[in-house]
């Protein structure tokens, strides 16, 4: 892997933020999987929420089985941070960021594996549960639907999700392995 090139291409993104780690600092928490069963509306409504992500468990293991991850994250400035309508309005620009790494990463000869933000939104209807998933390749499930505690990897790696008054803040980790 050329990690000069790599960390070149990553610098001329608009990214607050990027660190690699390793995937065994990942703390993965039945409690989280608790939370997405039990208030977001989400769940059980795509492929790339849970149940459909498989167990915690599954999903660490699929994590763990990539020796290493790339964090990255983005930060958008808008008017009201208590609009969620407006803070949701970036994160389709974090997703095309999310993709371009992804690229980048494919381009270095690496398998991927990327988890990013909220439920897949990629499709108007999702085609959950009747039909495979249309995007496989384009379609990523969120962090937390692993179980992942981000707060602990934002504290871990400097990362203030209350930046400043108006800052939306987002985070996409992805899995990579050279082939
Ligand atoms: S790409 Fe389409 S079918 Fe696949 S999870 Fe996303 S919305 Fe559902």
């Amino acid at each position: 892997m050329d990690c000069e090139k790599l960390n070149t291409e990553l610098s001329q993104l608009p990214l607050l933020q990027y660190e690699f780690f390793k995937p065994e600092e990942l703390i993965f928490s039945e409690h989280v999987r608790y939370i997405c069963q039990t208030e977001c509306p989400m769940y059980n409504t795509t492929w790339a929420c849970p149940p459909a992500v498989g167990s915690v468990e599954d999903c660490k293991r699929k994590c763990l089985s990539f020796p290493k991850a790339l964090l990255i994250t983005t930060i958008t400035e808008i008017e009201d941070i208590a609009n969620m309508e407006q803070a949701l309005a970036t994160r389709p620009q974090h997703e095309a960021i999310t993709h371009q790494v992804e690229t980048l990463l494919r381009e270095q000869n690496c398998e991927t594996y990327v988890l990013s933000t909220e439920a897949c939104a990629i499709c108007p209807q999702c085609a959950y549960p009747n039909a495979p998933c249309r995007h496989p390749d384009r379609m990523y499930p969120c962090v937390e639907s692993h179980g992942i505690i981000v707060t602990d990897l934002a504290e871990k790696y400097g990362i203030d999700f209350l930046a400043g008054p108006n800052l939306v803040t987002w985070f996409s980790i992805l899995f990579f392995r050279e082939m």
